[in-house]
């Protein structure tokens, strides 16, 4: 997972140095990964998996995969089978230690009983929005609930009951008895159990009362024996709340360590709204290549390595900012372009006819596979009469500085022939371009020494053309940062309405046999990964990204 480079260094990583070097946990390491069921993973949650994986790596420690599995109305298997084959893919090494939860609701609700004997708990009978009204502000101290002095016994009877099922959802909670007043709100006598009838999907009809995630949280991390819990920034501020759990119970005590959300340009990350364009309809399930999830980049054919460079770089701060989309995909584009066979395929096919090739003729001219791995070998491609090339690589009055095809000019083509363009064959009515006629000049094969031409563009032989179908991806949504949106709008007003196109194209026949996955570099077009649904019979290719490196460009003009 840790790949070749040597490990970056970062604030995380020195705290657990010197936790080793002090014989704090008698130098033992072991995070844990602990998503919510309730959505496919995001390349944000990639972050959070190589630190919290590639530091058990490097110490030699473990990392648990948990599911916080809390909230049963929002949370499904199919999100837990989804996250168990994302962290797989991106490398994740959880052995056999995937827990749950609710695993542990029983000794939880042991706890809370334990937390009420010590009259450190006790059931409230305020609604939800009487404890919100009643929780005053950052700025001024909260109420005591009425109920706040019940009597132990009181108390262990009426959590029984909720426990039982004899009251209706929301009629009372269990509040942990901390402070009011509390400068942090999280304090104020805290909820840490809530009424909810309802089917848990792995817990079924057990229990109708359900830890909430603060409750729960530390409470796990104590019980898998967790060194160091990673968390992002958010949750700084429910530390003191962990540790006043893990202190009444006197129990295990995990270090927390906070760092920073990924967030990036043009792109949602929350699972709610993600959720929304999911359930709307707006992409096409929750592995859209255009969605940021782990199974939409891998759809579009993003590689592990390439996504774990990428959360490499991030490294790891105390302050939220914002990354380019562009980082990501220069990562991904590192990483394709040692490990993908170069192809040719034209995505908007003109045909070109060579006029003095003789009919009939057909050449295998050599091409190379990966100028980037001399290992990856030759292959031939079939040349003849007639190929087909790109709409824009001809155009028949050419603005300045356009150094491809156009009447009286020459080119060469890709691993063949240097060719003068003589003319085009035009729709008598429409005035379309039909065909580009050439000549070629036999002596300029590809490798033989010969004159030196502007510009060199690919093809596909017109007989061995086999139809692909390219879906060509642009950003899902128009501005920077999606989630800044003014009064009254909703982030779906920056969707991008163009953001897939999908043309039918040729392909060189080493394509044909393309599996689901495969990647490819297509000249000059772009790295293409052949879609889940792709068959020999009906070739899909996603773009993952252009060739274009927008942000190498970025970087050197700042
Ligand atoms: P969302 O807000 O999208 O629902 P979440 O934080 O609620 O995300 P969880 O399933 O609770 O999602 O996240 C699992 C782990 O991944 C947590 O430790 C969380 O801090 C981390 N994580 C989630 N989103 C990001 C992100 N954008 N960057 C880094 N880590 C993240
Ligand atoms: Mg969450």
């Amino acid at each position: 997972m840790m790949d070749a480079d040597s490990p970056p260094s970062n604030f995380i990583r020195d705290i657990i140095l010197a936790d080793i070097a002090s014989g704090k946990y008698g130098g033992r390491v072991h995070t844990r990964f602990p998503p919510e069921p309730n959505g496919y993973l995001h390349v944000g949650h990639a972050k959070s998996i190589m630190i919290n994986f590639g530091l058990a790596e490097e110490f030699g420690g473990k990392c648990n995969l948990r599911f916080d599995d809390t909230n049963p109305t929002k949370e499904d298997q199919e999100y837990v089978d989804s996250i168990i084959e994302d962290v797989r893919w991106l490398g994740g090494d959880f052995g056999d230690r995937v827990y749950y939860a609710s695993d542990y609701f029983d000794q939880l609700y042991e706890w809370a009983i334990e937390l009420i004997k010590k009259g450190k708990a006790y059931v409230c009978d305020l609604s939800s929005e009487e404890v919100r009204r009643t929780r005053g502000t950052p700025t001024e101290p909260g109420q005591n609930s009425p109920y706040r002095d019940r009597s132990v016994e009181e108390n262990l009877n009426l959590f029984e009951r909720m426990k039982n099922g004899e009251f209706p959802d929301g009629a009372r909670t269990l509040r942990a008895k901390i402070d009011m007043a509390s400068p942090n709100l999280n304090l104020r006598d805290p909820v840490m159990y809530r009424i909810l009838h309802a089917e848990h999907h792995r817990t079924g009809r057990k229990w109708c009362i359900y830890p909430m995630y603060d409750w729960a949280h530390g409470q796990c991390d104590s019980i898998e024996g967790i060194t160091h819990s990673i968390c992002t920034l958010e949750f700084e501020d429910h530390r003191p709340l962990y540790d006043w759990f893990l202190d009444q119970l006197g129990i295990y005590h995990p270090q927390q360590i906070e760092f920073d959300r990924l967030n990036l340009t043009y792109t949602v990350l929350s699972k709610r709204k993600l959720l929304q364009l999911v359930e709307q309809g707006i992409v096409d399930g929750w592995d859209d290549p255009r969605m940021p999830t782990i199974s939409g980049m891998r759809r579009r054919g993003y590689s592990p390595a390439g996504l774990r460079a990428f959360a490499r770089s991030l490294g790891v701060s105390k302050t939220n900012g914002i990354t380019e989309f562009e980082k990501l995909e220069y990562y991904i584009r590192q990483d394709l372009n040692r490990t993908s066979p170069r192809v040719m395929a034209v995505l908007r096919p003109l045909k070109l006819v060579i006029t003095n090739y003789p009919e009939g003729q057909l050449e295998w001219l050599e091409a190379v596979n990966n100028p980037e791995d001399p290992s990856a070998g030759t292959r031939k491609v079939p040349f003849g009469r007639e190929i087909w090339i790109e709409r824009d690589d001809f155009c028949e009055v050419p603005p300045k500085g356009y150094y491809r095809l156009y009447p009286g000019n020459e080119v060469r083509l890709r691993y063949a022939y240097i060719v003068t363009c003589e003319g085009v064959v035009k729709d008598p009515v429409t005035g379309e371009i039909q065909e580009v006629h050439c000549r070629y000049d036999p002596s300029t094969q590809s490798g033989q020494p010969s004159r030196k031409v502007k510009s060199t563009i690919h093809w596909v032989c017109a007989a061995h053309a086999i139809p692909i179908e390219a879906r060509l991806y642009d950003k899902l949504f128009t501005v920077e940062d999606p989630n800044q949106v003014p009064e009254g709008q909703d982030f779906l007003a920056y969707l991008n309405p163009n953001s897939l196109e999908i043309v039918q194209g040729k392909a060189e026949p080493a394509l044909a046999s393309a599996q689901p996955g495969d990647r490819y570099q297509f000249e000059r077009l772009g790295y293409f990964a052949a879609d889940k649904s792709s068959r020999p019979d009906h070739l899909v290719f996603n773009r993952t990204v252009e060739l274009r490196d927008t942000w190498a460009k970025l970087q050197k003009r700042l």
